[in-house]
């Protein structure tokens, strides 16, 4: 008998060739989660079961899997012998000694002597035998214990289930690099296209030394939040520091964050392509503010070939927030520090920058080297 972790994963992405694909990118995905645990990570058809873990360990290894994306549900329990004496050993370490109870029966291995309903009731009949105050209450039991009967001669039983972060293995989308800003709505973004598969690398601009380090650290602590549901260990920073000072000289003020979101945009497509990301992520979310018009989408749209994913679009900021909330960056993404876009912030940007506009304002700008520049100053920080 031993204790084990189980894990299940939603099996629905998965067709023909691309299961064993989902369950390698899968199966590293929750080693990295696990890492610095000692463990064994089994796959038995369906599951996977954390084993051979130090004693005391397997609730901290639960929660780990549970924020790993394509992570179903798991369970705690215990691997045991599939014949009646060792399943009722097991169930009896697991079941609740008081209250009502109802044990279910699932058979992975059709071949077993009896039947999931024989079993159920016989290990019932022998824990109400073991536990005087105990009663079966089939409709709404206050506890549940489940039996599920393995292959070669092996069970798992345990008494609940939790529910995992869902979504599909990190990785099994592609690669995407994520615009993260010290604010709120960028880590939400990162998460929800992690969620859906997606790994991300992460790209800040910041404004030195309008910008303080403090704001460096800040998308720093962030993206270290991040990490552990997206696994990505770095974060490429970039000085717009120059950009921003011609900007501010040679060009009409409400133009100001027009121009410096089409330059961070030109600047995230190479990094993009060096990194060996196929798309841009960014946490804006329409009417937001004045560049998050569509007007403003479309000016910053038109100097990259690359998708821009933005899966905030159409969510208010109370949504986004609660977001936030729950993966646990909102109270970093609230510190007071200052992003880059506050810094030459006009008194009245454009809402509805007209293209023809906004490249008159850049032909007085030397675009190129301004970007070939600013790629100068790319540092990668390892987390
Ligand atoms: P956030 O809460 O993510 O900062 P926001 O509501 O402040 O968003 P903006 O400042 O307009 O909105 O930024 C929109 C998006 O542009 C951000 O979500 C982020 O993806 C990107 N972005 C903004 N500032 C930076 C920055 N300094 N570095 C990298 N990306 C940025
Ligand atoms: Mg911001």
């Amino acid at each position: 008998m031993e204790k084990v972790v189980i894990i299940r994963y939603a099996e629905i992405h998965l067709k023909g060739k691309n299961r064993s694909y989902f369950e390698r990118v899968f199966a590293m995905n929750l080693e990295r989660a696990l890492r610095g645990i000692r463990h064994e990570l089994h796959r038995t058809s369906g599951r996977y079961l954390v084993e051979k873990f130090p004693e005391g360990r397997e609730e901290e290894i639960e929660e780990r899997c549970l924020r790993v994306f394509g992570v179903h549900s798991c369970s705690i329990g215990l691997l045991v012998g599939s014949d009646m004496d060792a399943l009722f050993e097991g169930v009896r370490l697991i079941a609740p000694q008081e209250g009502s109870f109802k044990v279910v029966t699932h058979r992975g291995y059709k071949k077993y002597p009896l039947t999931s309903m024989e079993i159920s009731a016989e290990l019932g009949g022998r824990l109400l035998e073991s536990f005087p105050k105990l009663r079966v209450d089939v409709h709404t039991p206050e506890n549940m214990v489940y039996v599920d009967i393995r292959e070669n001669g092996a069970a798992l039983v345990f008494c609940a289930f939790r529910a995992g972060a869902g979504g599909m293995p990190v990785g099994t989308s592609g690669k995407g690099l994520l615009l993260i800003s010290g604010g709120i709505d960028s880590p939400v973004a990162g998460h929800m296209m992690a969620k859906r598969g997606l790994s991300l690398e992460m790209l800040h601009f910041h404004s030195y030394p309008y910008t303080n380090d403090g704001a460096k650290e800040k998308v720093f602590s962030l993206a270290r939040i991040l990490s552990v549901y997206t696994g990505c260990g770095r974060v490429c920073t970039v000085s717009v520091t120059h950009i921003q000072e011609e900007i501010h000289k040679k060009c009409a003020a409400e133009l100001n964050v027009t121009l410096l979101r089409r330059f961070m945009f030109r600047i995230a497509e190479r990094v993009a392509a060096d990194l060996g990301c196929g798309c841009l992520v960014t946490g804006e979310s329409l009417g937001q503010v004045a560049s998050q018009t569509l007007e403003g989408m479309t000016s910053s749209n038109d100097v990259v070939r690359l998708p821009v994913l933005r899966p905030l679009v159409g969510f208010d900021k109370d949504e986004i927030i609660a977001r936030a909330k729950q993966i646990g960056t909102f109270e970093t993404s609230v510190l007071p520090y200052e992003d880059c876009c506050t810094v030459f912030l006009p008194e009245h940007p454009a809402t509805r920058p007209k293209l023809s506009f906004i490249e008159e304002e850049e032909t007085k700008l030397d675009v190129e080297a301004l970007v070939e520049e600013a790629l100068t100053t790319l540092e990668r920080t390892s987390l």
